[in-house]
C-alpha cells in the first residue's frame, strides 16, 4: 500500500499554530502511536483497554481530527478541547465509556527517529547571523533587550518545519551603518512634517546606502534588527544585500519636535511570523495571493488586521530547499542555486 520502497523512517510531527500533523508510520502498535502523540501534542489521551491493532498512515499537513481519523481507521474516538484547558484524545472500539486507561507518554526519539524527515527531504539546519545596529540616532540604534531572540525563531521554526528547514540564530552581532550621512537621513524620516509618499520613496535608497555590503553576502543568513522603521511591512528582505532587516519596535511614532519617541505595537516581538515570510523571500520565494500562504503579499493584509499565513506548498517548499542547500540566501548575481 506504501510503495516499493518505503525504507524511511517513520514520524509523527505535530504543528501547534496550524494544528496539523505531519506523518509517517507503519504498522505501529495503537498504544505506542498514542503515546507517541501524546509527548509530541501534550494531549490527554485515554483509551479502551485491550485495543491491539497495528496502525499506519502517511500524509502531510492533516488536520489534527482528520489525521486521526486517517490512522485510527476503524477505532472510533473523540477528539475535544477539555474544560480545564488543553484537549483530550479518546480511543475506543464500541462504547466511550470503556475507555478508562490513560495512555503513557511515549519519547519519539527512542522509538522513531521523527526529526530526521522524510529521506527525501532531510533536515536542513541553518545559522543565521544576528546584528544590533549601534548608532546616535535613536531611531536605529537597536536595544539588545527589546527582541527575545528565542520565542522569535521558535515560531520561525515551526512554520518552516514543513519545509524541514531549521533556523539557528548565531551569537548577535553589533553593526555600524556604512554611510553617517544617510544615517541622519533615515532619522530625519520621522519628523512629524515629513509626508508619508516622501518616506515610500526614500526609505529604501537611504537604508541601502545605510546598511554596509557584507563580505559574505549570499553567503550567509543575515537578519539586523534595527529599533524602528518610519514605514516598513514589519521587517523586510533586501536581495541585494542579502539581508533581512527588521525593526524592534513597529512604526514607532515622534511625537514631538525635540524627539520623544512613543512605541509602535508591543504585540510586535511575537511576530515571528513576519520573520518566516521574510526568511521565505530570502529562500527565493515570491509574493503569492492564496489566503492562508505564508507569502501572501502584505499590502494585501494591510488594514485587514490578519498575519500572513503559515501555509507553504509543495512547490514552495521544493523551490525554497533548492536555495537552502546552497547554504545562503538568493542575491540575484551572487547566489542562486
Ligand atoms: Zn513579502
Amino acid at each position: 500500500m506504501f510503495g516499493l520502497c518505503a525504507e524511511g523512517a517513520d514520524s509523527v510531527v505535530w504543528h501547534p499554530k496550524s494544528r496539523t500533523f505531519d506523518l509517517r508510520v507503519r504498522n505501529l502498535p495503537l498504544e505506542k502511536f498514542l503515546g507517541i502523540v501524546k509527548s509530541e501534542t501534550g494531549w490527554e489521551i485515554i483509551v479502551e483497554p485491550g485495543m491491539d491493532q497495528l496502525v499506519g498512515a502517511e500524509f502531510n499537513n492533516k488536520l489534527a481530527a482528520d489525521a486521526m481519523r486517517l490512522v485510527l481507521g476503524k477505532s472510533r474516538f473523540s477528539l475535544l478541547p477539555r474544560l480545564e484547558g488543553g484537549t483530550r484524545l479518546t480511543v475506543y472500539a464500541g462504547n466511550i465509556l470503556s475507555a478508562t486507561q490513560e495512555v503513557e507518554e511515549v519519547e519519539q526519539e527512542a522509538e522513531l527517529s521523527g526529526n530526521q524527515g522524510p529521506v527525501d527531504n532531510p533536515l536542513i539546519t541553518l545559522p543565521i547571523k544576528i546584528h544590533y545596529l549601534k548608532s546616535r540616532y535613536v531611531s536605529i540604534n537597536a536595544d539588545l533587550k527589546a527582541t527575545n531572540l528565542r520565542p522569535l525563531f521558535a515560531g520561525t521554526n515551526e512554520i518552516w518545519k514543513k519545509a524541514n528547514l531549521r533556523f539557528v540564530a548565531d551569537r548577535p552581532q553589533q553593526m555600524v551603518s556604512a554611510d553617517m550621512s544617510m544615517e541622519k537621513e533615515f532619522a530625519d524620516l520621522f519628523k512629524p512634517e515629513v509626508p508619508k509618499a516622501y518616506i515610500r520613496q526614500h526609505q529604501s535608497r537611504i537604508l541601502h546606502k545605510m546598511l554596509p555590503n557584507l563580505p559574505d553576502r549570499g553567503k550567509a543568513f543575515h537578519v539586523v534588527l534595527i529599533y524602528t522603521m518610519p514605514d516598513a511591512f514589519g521587517a523586510v528582505y533586501m536581495p541585494s544585500k542579502g539581508i533581512v532587516l527588521m525593526p524592534q519596535v513597529k512604526f514607532a511614532g515622534l511625537i514631538d519636535e525635540k524627539g520623544v519617541w512613543k512605541d509602535g505595537s508591543p504585540v510586535f516581538f511575537a511576530q515571528s511570523n513576519i520573520l518566516a515570510h521574510e526568511i521565505g523571500h530570502s529562500l527565493s520565494l515570491p509574493h503569492v495571493s492564496s489566503q492562508g500562504n505564508l507569502m501572501i503579499d502584505g499590502r494585501l493584509r494591510e488594514g485587514s488586521g490578519i498575519g500572513p499565513g503559515i501555509e507553504l506548498t509543495p512547490a514552495q517548499i521544493q523551490m525554497a530547499r533548492k536555495q537552502a542547500q546552497t547554504k545562503g540566501p538568493y542575491v540575484p548575481g551572487v547566489n542562486s542555486p
